[in-house]
């Protein structure tokens, strides 16, 4: 028996706002650097207000892929710089303070196949980013 591990990323699209502020959610619609607030650009004084939907969205996938889903979950910021995020991007994540993702210990059936779920977690969208010589063009207005 073959057994692989897969991390999957997908995308709370029908959000309003980021994740830890007012700013839109749909960063599509913006050029770099234009989509951002103090608490986006994380300047002293400013404070972020988490996303409740975020939290309820991430969690109704927990519950449907059957996963345990704790009291309480932290944020850790992670160290990247992203023009639309420049105070870099949070996630949930395994730590030593013990398990604090969204879900984990999940099941999917499908078939008669049987895919555990390890842990769910919750990313900070890091905005938009395009690379000098992508495909990728910024939408003019
Ligand atoms: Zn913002």
């Amino acid at each position: 028996m073959t057994k692989i591990g897969l991390e999957i990323h997908s995308q709370l699209t029908n959000l309003e706002s980021k994740l830890f502020c007012s700013c839109k959610a749909n960063y599509r619609e913006f050029e770099p650097n234009t989509n951002i607030c103090p608490i986006c650009m994380g300047l002293p004084g400013s404070l972020p207000r988490l996303n409740q939907k975020a939290v309820e969205k991430a969690t109704m996938i927990a519950m449907a892929l059957n996963c345990s889903t704790p009291e309480r979950i932290a944020f850790f910021r992670k160290n990247y710089f992203y023009p639309d995020l420049p105070k870099n991007f949070q996630i949930t994540q395994l730590n030593i303070y013990g398990d604090t993702s969204v879900g984990g210990s999940g099941i999917l059936m499908v078939g008669e196949k049987k895919i555990r779920i390890t842990r769910i977690q919750l990313e900070e969208d890091p905005g938009r980013l395009i690379y000098e010589g992508s495909s990728e063009k910024i939408k003019s207005h």
